[in-house]
């Protein structure tokens, strides 16, 4: 906890002189974030840093795993489903980033399930149940489990991207052209992000 107070007191005294008049205009204005952007709760992945985003520029959720129920299935992941009405009927983003990333732990329990005393993991994970079908099914080739892991990540972004499409905000949105789609691969070790090109059906570095 100390060092999150001496954050605090480092922002106060020495960032604070920056972001003043942004956060006044934000304050006075409201937010207009152009972008939704849905990345996993790893601690390791910060929308913003990677972006170099400002405050205001991003609806950012978080949830284990960056997994989008889809629409039919909302009522287990209610917090992101009802994330994403917003961000899309409300405040009108432009663009959906769904991120995933490298060594993600969600990804680990996916295909190793967790210990039996994590109930509502387990549960959560279910969700992405059709990601695990996949590997089973077309990546059986990988033995390692860094490679499953990394192609589990990248499934379940384009799972997520599935999913979107299920929600009538997205949908419409979608159908009026005022919303784009993106499937985003972040890797921790090189800080490295990789974009879904459709017509390659690969994730090519941005
Ligand atoms: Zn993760």
């Amino acid at each position: 906890m100390q060092r999150l107070i001496e954050g605090i007191h480092r922002f106060q005294l020495q960032e604070w002189g920056h972001y003043e008049g942004l956060f006044h205009r934000l304050s006075r204005e409201g937010q207009k974030p152009h972008t939704l952007f849905i990345t996993c709760c790893d601690s390791r992945v910060l929308a913003e840093l990677i972006t170099q985003s400002q405050p205001g520029d991003l609806f950012v959720v978080k949830n284990v795993g960056n997994i989008v129920p889809p629409a039919s299935q909302a009522a287990d992941g209610q917090s992101t489903a009802a994330a994403i009405e917003f961000a899309v009927s409300s405040l009108q983003v432009s663009d959906i980033v769904v991120c995933g990333h490298s060594q993600c732990g969600a990804m680990t329990a996916l295909l190793q399930p967790p210990h039996p005393q994590m109930p509502y993991l387990s549960r959560w994970l279910t969700m992405a149940a059709p990601v695990k079908k996949i590997l089973e099914e077309n990546y059986s080739h990988l033995t390692e489990l860094d490679d499953r892991i990394i192609a589990a990540a990248e499934e379940n972004v384009l799972f997520a991207l599935e999913n979107l499409r299920s929600y009538s905000s997205v949908a419409e949105a979608l159908l009026q052209g005022t919303v784009r789609l993106h499937g985003w691969f972040f890797k921790i070790s090189s800080g490295e992000l990789f974009t879904y090109l459709p017509q390659q059906q690969q994730f090519v570095r941005i």
